[in-house]
């Protein structure tokens, strides 16, 4: 889950280069990060590679590497070996020659590092990466710089992407197995990166590295079968997508800014997207059977897909966690449609049973935000969110427009899409309204009065046992205090033991056939001590706080997330979060298993 950047050609300024590039992947992972560079390619054999490396996020961070044409660099989101500059890459063999970046986990490494201890390797991280340096050093001894990097990454165990820049031969090389990684041509020079978003500024003639491939970047690009080591013709694709930048402008933060956006998108989606809502119904009315699939944020509008599908189109559709597909899968086949929710299209926990299910001949519709993602050139129908870019790792404005995406769907299966897109407007609308300062000052008046606490609890029924664990997700990632969210009958079976007089237990209740239980189960939670807000459009005594929704329907869910969301960031802020763009340890786009 880190970003990777690469930079060979004219200019000599590969540092910058590479520092800008990773400026725009830094979502990808943010604990440090760092850059190698080589003048190798002007002075052959005269000089190692001159590193620089940091803790802590990039922000507006500087480099003074000398000039070069050909550099690599990375942000990190640490799998193995705390957060150092030890274990920050690249990391380096013993000569100092072989400059390694890398996405992944090399499950094998423990076996790795003790062959190389014992063949005199001396490791200075604590990283599963730095195998990887050793190996290439160990094999170079007989073999070209490419060749070993070729042979080094067969000996590789799990999902991984490397990027390896070597003194001697001024070459990048690079492979990969389920990490992502683009190549971009220019004139005279060339690109590699995690995603295109970070390349098109420079060029447009983009390859997208397949699994089991490599790349070898110096004059030219080359690339190669990892297997049997055979060249390949790379095939470019000129793409003419357009990756809007997005600025935070008057805003704070982006997680705010991206919590205002939401009326905006969600009027957008109401009005334009019939046409590929209406496709995706019917594919999901021609399946064999539909399988969602989705991690975090995402699966929590898959899960609300299952309900919404069941009540308004009476059509049964699964749903699992990605990471859990695995063990779920085996009625795939053909006739089968796996639709993949994901924000930023590459999440690796969904990529890969994606896979397996296209193996099993099952059709692919996927659900993203991200043009050009792993996730959307998979499908083989897409439906592109068009939330725009969405900078804060706390999803908000993706995750409505799946919700959206959802209600809209089931509404069309049943041939009432103008139906669901009424609702979504009135939604839009009363998101509004919750963002005009008069509404939104009694969120941050309850977020002070919460933000002691060390437990949120968050109920809701059918639909709204969606949002509750979609706001608690929020409340959790946002301001670090422990939120759970329970289907509102089940606290009874267990939890409620938990509640004490002044537990805070925010209740999801709209209008619908989950109302008088979900007031029942509050109600068991106030006799208890606990401390009521209900979310919804009617009030009720059981209440202590009551924040207002419209009622918009199914849509009711919307209003009741961006509450929460709001919530969410002012708790931060309360709690003294100074970046709450980033929370720690996570990252917007999670590539490692
Ligand atoms: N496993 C490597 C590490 O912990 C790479 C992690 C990443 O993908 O950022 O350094």
């Amino acid at each position: 889950m880190c970003g990777i950047f690469g930079y060979i050609g004219k200019r000599n300024d590969a540092a910058e280069v590479v520092l800008d590039g990773l400026k725009k992947l830094e979502y990808r992972g943010y604990d440090s990060w760092g850059i190698a560079v080589s003048k190798s390619k002007v002075q052959v054999k005269t000089q190692n590679l001159v590193i620089e490396k940091h803790v802590g996020k990039i922000g507006n961070g500087k480099v003074n590497l000398p000039k070069s044409n050909v550099g690599i660099g990375h942000t990190r989101w640490a799998t193995h070996g705390g957060v150092t500059v030890a274990n920050a890459h690249p990391q380096i063999d013993c000569t100092g020659k072989v400059a390694v970046v890398h996405n992944g986990i090399v499950e094998n490494f423990q076996d790795l590092k003790s062959e190389l201890i014992s063949k005199g390797h001396k490791f200075v991280s604590q990283t599963d990466t730095e195998v990887i340096a050793h190996l290439v050093e160990e094999f170079s001894q007989k073999e070209s710089f490419s060749e070993s990097v070729r042979q080094t990454f067969l000996k590789l165990a799990g999902l991984n992407a490397v990027v390896i820049l070597g003194a001697d031969s001024g070459e990048i090389v690079a492979a990969k197995n389920g990490s992502p990684l683009i190549a971009g041509k220019g004139v005279g020079e060339f690109f590699i990166a995690s995603d295109a978003a970070g390349i098109i500024k420079h060029t447009r003639e983009i390859l997208f590295i397949e699994d089991n491939q490599m790349l070898v970047l110096g004059d030219d690009l080359r690339l190669f079968d990892l297997g049997s080591g055979k060249e390949m013709k790379p095939h470019y694709q000129t793409i003419d997508w357009k990756f809007e930048d997005s600025q935070k402008g008057e805003f704070k933060h982006f997680f705010l800014k991206e919590i205002y956006e939401q009326p905006r998108i969600l009027e957008n989606m109401a009005v334009n997207s019939t046409d590929q809502i209406e496709k995706l119904a019917e594919m999901i009315k021609e399946a064999y059977g539909t399988y969602f699939i989705a991690c975090g944020s995402a699966s929590y509008s898959a899960l609300a897909g299952t309900y919404l599908f069941s009540k308004l189109a009476k059509k049964h559709v699964n749903f699992a966690i990605g990471s859990e597909f695995n063990y779920l899968e085996d009625f795939i086949k053909k006739g089968s449609l796996v639709i993949p929710v994901s924000q930023s299209g590459e999440s690796i926990d969904v990529i890969q049973p994606v896979a397996r299910a296209k193996q099993k001949g099952a059709k692919i519709a996927s659900i993203v935000n991200v043009l050009g993602s792993t996730l959307y050139r998979e499908g083989d129908f897409k439906v592109l969110l068009s939330s725009g870019p969405e900078k804060a790792v706390v999803a908000t404005k993706s995750l409505t427009a799946m919700f959206a995406t959802m209600i809209l769907s089931a509404y069309c299966l049943i041939g009432k899409i103008k139906t669901g897109q009424k609702l979504i407007l009135k939604a839009a609308k009363n998101v509004s309204l919750i963002l005009d300062e008069k509404y939104s000052t009694k969120i941050k008046k309850l977020a002070k009065q919460l933000k002691s606490k060390s437990h949120i609890y968050v109920l809701g029924r059918g639909l709204s046992y969606a949002t509750a664990l979609e706001a608690t997700l929020k409340l959790k990632e946002a301001s670090y205090i422990h939120a759970e969210g329970f289907a509102g009958g089940e606290l009874k079976h267990g939890v409620i033991a938990l509640i004490e007089k002044g537990t805070p237990c925010i209740v999801f209740a709209p209008n619908d056939e989950t109302y008088n239980e979900i007031i029942s189960n509050a109600a068991e939670v106030k006799a208890r001590g606990g401390f009521i807000i209900g979310i919804g459009p009617v009030n009720n005594q059981v209440f202590d706080k009551w924040l207002e929704t419209d009622d918009c329907g199914e849509a009711t869910a919307i209003p009741q997330i961006v509450i929460s969301q709001l919530l969410a960031y002012y708790l931060a802020l309360g709690k003294g979060i100074t970046d709450p763009d980033k929370p720690r340890n996570l990252a917007k786009s999670v590539t490692v298993k």
